[in-house]
């Protein structure tokens, strides 16, 4: 793979994964709607470009890592004639299956190559290089683009044809979502029946309620002390990225006919969480909202 990358979207996760790109060796032409951002992506080695047309015209492959669907679709209405026929566009964006295929047509009929490759990991992986990539897309394609990828990450999984990334990521990010509010209700009614913290997490922990949302991001402080909920909810992982998810994923599977119901009764709860109390604190804060004592300590 050439080491020419144009990266669009220098933001939380993108300023630090296109920092990565340069520590390893690849020559990153940016570009940010925002000048902070793209200063302090400049402080990192990215060389910063006006316009995003002028940074993929000279790049072989084009990452993006924008805010939602429209911004993608939208960027490449404008760029993908500023590119060299044959580029590979690699969105690393969290958008909407439909919108991904949509991304992966319109590069397809532009003469470009494109995969849809979402992350896990958030900001701290993305600085230390540690993320999860699930990506949709050609095999070939996957192929060459794995070293861009383990320069950012220390996996890359290829989930299937496009926008099977994407699907991965929200069927993920659902079985997370549902899985940290069933946690939550249960602590919150073993406080009403005299149940300890710990006692439940003992229990549960090594039986057969284990899962990520209890031994790792236990949303009760003691258990697991390096979870979110002993430092006052501080994320973490954001409820109103988990909103934005699990609204992604209530998307596809009211598109598929499929009757997710409790994913779709997570989607609302994280969303009128996220509105209230909770956009920026970790989604295992909801908590205190199934307690009903938004905003209070625990
Ligand atoms: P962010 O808002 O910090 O960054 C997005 C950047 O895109 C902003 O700097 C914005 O100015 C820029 N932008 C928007 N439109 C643009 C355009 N047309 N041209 C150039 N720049 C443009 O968001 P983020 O936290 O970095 O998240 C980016 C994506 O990654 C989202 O899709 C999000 O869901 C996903 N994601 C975020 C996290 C996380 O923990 N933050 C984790 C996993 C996935």
């Amino acid at each position: 793979m050439s080491r020419t990358v144009a990266f669009i979207g220098l933001g939380h996760m993108g300023g630090p994964m296109a920092a990565n790109l340069v520590a390893s060796g690849f020559r990153v032409r940016g570009h940010d709607l925002v000048t902070a951002a793209l200063d302090a992506a400049a402080g990192a080695g990215v060389v910063p470009v006006g316009t995003a047309a002028e940074a993929v015209a000279d790049a072989d492959v084009v990452v993006t890592m924008l805010p939602a669907g429209r911004h993608v679709l939208d960027l490449y209405g404008d760029i993908l004639a500023a590119a060299r026929p044959g580029s590979l566009f690699v969105d690393c964006s969290t958008i909407d299956v439909a919108d991904a295929r949509q991304a992966h047509r319109l590069a397809g009929d532009a003469g470009m190559r494109a995969l849809d490759a979402p992350v896990s990991g958030g900001v701290v992986g993305a600085e230390a290089g540690t993320l999860t990539f699930m990506v949709g897309g050609g095999e070939g394609e996957f192929d060459e683009a794995r070293p861009l990828l383990e320069a950012m990450g220390r996996r890359a999984v290829h989930c299937g044809e496009a926008g099977a990334g994407q699907a991965a990521k929200i069927c993920n990010n659902m079985i997370l979502g549902v899985s940290m509010i069933a946690v939550s209700e249960a602590f919150v009614l073993g406080e009403s029946l005299g149940l300890s913290h710990q006692a439940l997490y003992d229990v549960a922990s090594t039986a057969s309620g284990q899962c990520w949302a209890l031994s790792v991001n236990c949303p009760v402080p003691g258990p697991v002390p390096t979870s979110p909920a002993n430092r006052d909810y501080r994320a973490g992982f954001a409820a109103a990225l988990m909103a934005k998810d699990l609204g992604l994923a209530a998307n596809a599977a009211n598109a598929g006919g499929v009757r997710a119901e409790l994913g779709l009764r997570a989607a609302e709860l994280y969303a009128a969480y996220a509105e209230s109390a909770g956009a920026a604190e970790d989604f295992s804060g909801i908590v205190r909202t199934i307690r009903g004592q938004e905003g209070e300590q625990p």
